[in-house]
């Protein structure tokens, strides 16, 4: 069966078209000749009995075909879904189940090769790569044992970036990648500046790494140190404020680069004997120790709505058995080289998170860009944070707590035990928000009906089910409204819709920018790892409104921040109008 042909597909789930296209391009199996030889069904039942059966390592006597049946039952439900990793992989040959994944780049040949190496192993697998380019000596520094001169961290990224396009011909998924350099490195304004050339490095998300030393100094005009990493001897000093401008600036241009703080990273960071984090993965919601990975899986939050409240009941049952199957999806896994088993399992870090948090918002009758949603936001995750806990701990006083424990922020809390070092990040749902046919993560609509661009070349048009519906129940649907809102994408200024309907429906171009910083503010008060989060600007966002969203982002202890202003790259993700 071709790729794009769906005439054989047997879809025993009444799953949407878009899921359809998704699963059988790349997550069901397929034989040898290419035929597809399972339904989504069977996909979810192939990895709920791979992750089930964990069960035994820990308990002789445990019904793992009862937990098969509940780990089948919240997928096939489209309540709780694992990872891509785990959907494509679990269960076969690869079985490599991780999304997220630090790798460490040493300052010499060896060992900048290996990472490269490894890096191709993960990406042959469907992970993604964060690497931390600081420790390389910069560009012209010197080169003892050849007498030569240095290439720099962007030169080296280059080959990183070729080598992604390579393996991603072969491999399940498009290889992502995060690039990362301390504010402080030489290097630092070539590397800011290093995505306004578009096409260049275009396999790498940039993040600037800062501190708050460095923050305080752009607020108060003053200048600092760049430092060779290699004899830690300053080079020369520059203005913050000049510096950050430019961070600004280019990320007004073209989305790259970002900011991670590494400060609030760390003060955070549940494990300090074990080292100092210096990534993240590639889209930032997964802070991480050198050679770990994290596993991740997003609950539905459309799911969880009941007569327009949220029902808790449910909710609570769904993070318990999402974190036992997040924990035995570590045991399940198949690392891809022994470094990556060696520290994942040393903390055993888990990362659930959510989805269609927009569209829960519009089942409570409540606009994304309010004090109300920020109100729930904070319950909701609150919530969460607390249960998975919970579970967590459960787990480890049964199982054992993760072996670095001792002198954990877990165990200053006084917790007796815990399974996993973190248990809460909210990722992005690229594809599984698309699986389960919601928004994604918790972003804001992106438009009310627009144009998706999925996998290589492939276009989707999708307009919003819940707006469908009360515009049909309403009686203000027409097909040139519906049509009228593609081209625009906002229904904010359509006034043949009634005010309350366009209050609810406010897309992410419509909203404040502050009111998407605070919202990640929110959620990461209750997340043990990070949040995911784009701040979506129109076009004709200013260069200072993306200055003040970097700048509250730091003030409400974000971990980092990213902004896309529409159409600043050629090619984007999501297009609100094909012609716009
Ligand atoms: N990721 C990747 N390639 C991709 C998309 C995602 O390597 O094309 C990795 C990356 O580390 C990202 C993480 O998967 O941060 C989670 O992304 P997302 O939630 O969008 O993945 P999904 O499980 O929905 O496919």
């Amino acid at each position: 069966m071709g790729s794009e042909d769906l005439s054989n597909f047997k879809d025993d789930l009444e799953i949407s078209l878009n899921a359809r296209k998704i699963l059988q391009k790349k997550y069901l199996i397929r034989d040898v000749d290419g035929n597809i030889t399972e339904t989504p069904s069977e996909l979810f039942r192939r990895v709920a009995r791979e992750i089930a059966k964990i069960d035994r390592l820990y308990d002789h006597d445990a019904d793992v075909e009862k937990t098969e049946e509940e780990f089948f039952n919240v997928m096939s439900c489209f309540e709780f879904l694992p990872n891509s990793p785990t959907l494509m992989n679990a269960g076969t040959s690869i079985n490599q189940l991780s999304a997220c994944f630090v790798l460490p780049v040493g300052d010499s040949m060896g060992e900048i090769f290996d990472a490269l190496k490894y890096m191709a192993l993960i990406h042959k697998s469907g992970g993604g790569v964060g690497f931390s380019f600081s420790d390389l000596r910069p560009q012209g520094d010197i080169v003892k044992s050849t007498k030569g001169i240095a290439s720099g961290p962007l030169s080296f990224m280059r080959i990183f970036d070729v080598a992604t396009d390579v393996v991603k011909q072969g491999g399940k998924r498009r290889g992502a990648n995060m690039g990362i350099l301390n504010i402080k490195h030489p290097d630092i304004l070539e590397f800011i500046a290093a995505k306004e050339q578009e096409g260049f490095l275009s396999n790498f998300n940039l993040s600037v790494a800062v501190d708050d030393e460095f923050m305080q100094k752009v607020e108060d005009d003053e200048e600092y140190e760049l430092i060779n990493p290699r004899n830690n001897e300053a080079v020369t000093r520059l203005r913050a404020l000049e510096v950050f401008n430019s961070v600004v600036e280019k990320a007004w241009k073209s989305g790259d680069p970002g900011i991670i703080f590494l400060d609030e990273i760390n003060r955070k960071n549940p494990t300090k004997g074990a080292g100092k984090i210096e990534a993240t993965n590639p889209c930032g919601e997964q802070p991480l120790l050198p050679y770990e990975s994290c596993n991740l899986g997003s609950i539905n939050l459309v799911k969880m709505v009941k007569n327009g409240k949220i029902n808790w009941d449910k909710l609570r049952n769904i993070i318990r058995t999402a974190v036992h199957f997040l924990d035995n999806v570590i045991d399940a896994n198949n690392f891809p080289i022994h470094q990556i088993e060696v520290q994942t399992l040393k903390n055993r870090k888990i990362g659930l998170g959510i989805m269609g948090f927009a569209e829960m918002l519009i089942m409570l009758n409540v606009p994304y860009d309010s004090q109300e949603a920020i109100k729930i936001a904070e319950e909701l995750m609150s919530f969460i944070e607390t249960t998975s806990r919970g579970v967590s701990a459960e787990l480890g006083r049964l199982r054992g707590s993760f072996p670095d424990f001792n002198g954990s922020i877990w165990d200053f809390k006084g917790y007796g035990a815990m399974r996993n070092a973190t248990i809460t990040t909210i990722a992005p749902t690229g594809t599984l928000s698309i699986i389960a046919n919601v928004t994604s993560s918790i972003e804001p609509l992106f438009a009310v009906s627009f144009i998706r661009k999925v996998m290589e070349g492939t276009e989707l048009i999708e307009v919003n089910p819940l707006f469908e519906k009360i515009a049909k129940d309403e009686g203000f649907y027409s097909t040139e409204l519906m049509m009228s809102i593609v081209k625009r994408g906002s229904i904010q200024d359509i006034l043949d819709i009634p005010e309350d309907t366009r209050r609810l429906f406010v897309t992410a171009h419509d909203i404040d920018p502050q009111w998407h910083v605070r919202m990640q503010a929110a959620f990461q008060r209750h997340v043990d790892n990070a949040v995911s989060k784009t701040v979506n600007l129109p076009h004709a966002a200013s260069i200072n409104d993306v200055k003040k969203v970097f700048l509250l982002a730091h003030k409400l202890k974000c971990k980092g921040i990213t902004v896309y202003r529409y159409a600043s790259k050629k090619k984007q993700v999501l297009y609100i109008n094909k012609d716009s």
